[in-house]
């Protein structure tokens, strides 16, 4: 061979020997066949074949299989980001004139979606109390083809009765999917409560380190992995392998980092609950929280997430505040090393939920318990001082 050949064609060099603990890194945008037959016959690979670069190479196969394997599903998708987990199940289980019910508590894109890009398009949706467990019933009719579910709830953190929801949508033969993000599969398995999607933002407790945007969708029935891998082919979306590689490594870490982050968020909630009202304190694992029974119930344990709602009264007081904190971060997409406060405005479609305005969302992390409760502690006492008009009453 000549050597511009030289230059791109790699010689085969022996793999033999060489057992590594890591995940290789396989990029790929063209697979090469053997021959011009298996070339010709590439579609009859199927939906686990490969075929694509986009469509999935081995460093995507294990990350999606490792997920599987915790979801106790079938088969696993990775799509570009948590929001996309939601709309791909969305966009490939709907048609027109058929609708999905969604939770007020869900992530608020989620109603964004189906407000602008669902509705315009002729798939109806309708937001109902994430507390309403059987009664969801009701809210059933010959249209509804999806209930999507997201335990607890983004922001306000309601845990859902998921066993009274998917056996209202069996008796009627309709679709359940949970987004799962909060839990992980570690504290919280969707599928083996029989809801026929589990989908997690990878970007939040997975990837944990604050620098990788992914979302996986499990199912445990093989047509449905197909509806799946069919909306993803025509819509040409994959993920790159290089995220793959990172969210492998950051699973190797989710269990130790969600039991350090779940604990300290816990004992965060608990210290504050006793300096302000306790009905300010939205952590799941704290009696008196909404749907805390059926957390006690389904959940084998909290990770690092929970809010302070903060009274109109010390409203004014938290942009100082939160801008002076040493060790949390102001940002949003929790889930990773470094601790984060976010201030959520909250609006609600339905009249039942109990809090509404600012919403202070807390992500535990890696640091120091010490210094976290420092940045912590001028918030609580700004929230546990009695409003100015009750004290001159
Ligand atoms: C962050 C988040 C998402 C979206 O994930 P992205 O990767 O940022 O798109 C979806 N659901 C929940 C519950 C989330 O917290």
């Amino acid at each position: 061979m000549h050597d511009l050949t030289l230059c791109v064609k790699r010689p085969e060099v022996s793999h033999d020997g060489f057992a590594s603990l890591a995940t290789p890194t396989y990029r790929a945008s063209t697979i090469v066949f053997e021959s011009a037959e298996a070339y010709a016959n590439r579609s009859k690979r199927g939906p686990d074949g490969y075929t694509y670069g986009l469509h999935g190479t081995p460093t995507s196969r294990t990350l999606e299989a490792s997920i599987t394997a915790l979801e106790q599903g079938l088969r696993t998708v990775l799509v570009p980001s948590g929001q996309a987990a939601i709309t791909v199940v969305f966009l490939s289980v709907l048609m027109p004139g058929d609708t999905v019910l969604i939770p007020d508590s869900a992530y608020p894109p989620v109603a964004g979606f189906c407000e602008n890009y669902l509705k315009p398009r002729g798939i109806a949706f309708s937001v109902y109390d994430p507390m309403i467990g059987a009664g969801i019933a009701d809210l059933i009719d010959d249209t509804v083809k999806l209930i999507w579910t997201e335990s607890p709830g983004s922001t306000t953190m309601e845990v859902q009765d998921i066993p009274a929801i998917v056996a209202a949508a069996k008796a009627r033969g309709i679709l359940t999917g949970c987004d799962n993000t909060w839990a992980t599969p570690l504290y919280f398995k969707p599928l083996a409560h029989d809801m026929d999607f589990s989908s997690m933002a990878l970007t939040k407790y997975v990837g944990g380190h604050s620098d990788l945007l992914m979302g996986s969708i499990a199912v445990k029935d093989i047509a449905l992995h197909k509806k799946l891998k069919d909306t993803m082919r025509m819509i040409g979306m994959g993920v790159s392998p290089d995220d793959c590689a990172l969210a492998l490594r950051g699973m190797e870490t989710m269990g130790v980092r969600l039991a350090h982050s779940g604990r300290v968020a816990l004992n965060f909630a608990k210290r504050m609950a006793e300096r302000v009202p306790a009905e300010l304190v939205l952590h799941p694992a704290l009696p008196g929280a909404a749907g805390h029974a059926e957390f006690e119930r389904d959940f084998a344990g909290a990770s690092g997430v929970f809010s302070l709602v903060i009274p109109p009264h010390a409203e004014a007081a938290l942009p100082a505040l939160l801008t002076a904190a040493q060790t949390f971060s102001i940002g949003a997409s929790w889930g990773g090393t470094h601790s984060l406060l976010a201030p959520m405005t909250i609006t609600r479609a339905t009249d039942l939920a109990a809090h509404t305005g600012t919403i202070l969302r807390i992500n535990v992390g890696l640091e120091d318990e010490s210094d976290l409760w420092a940045d912590l502690e001028p918030i609580v006492d700004a929230v546990a001082k009695a409003p100015a008009a009750a004290k001159s009453a």
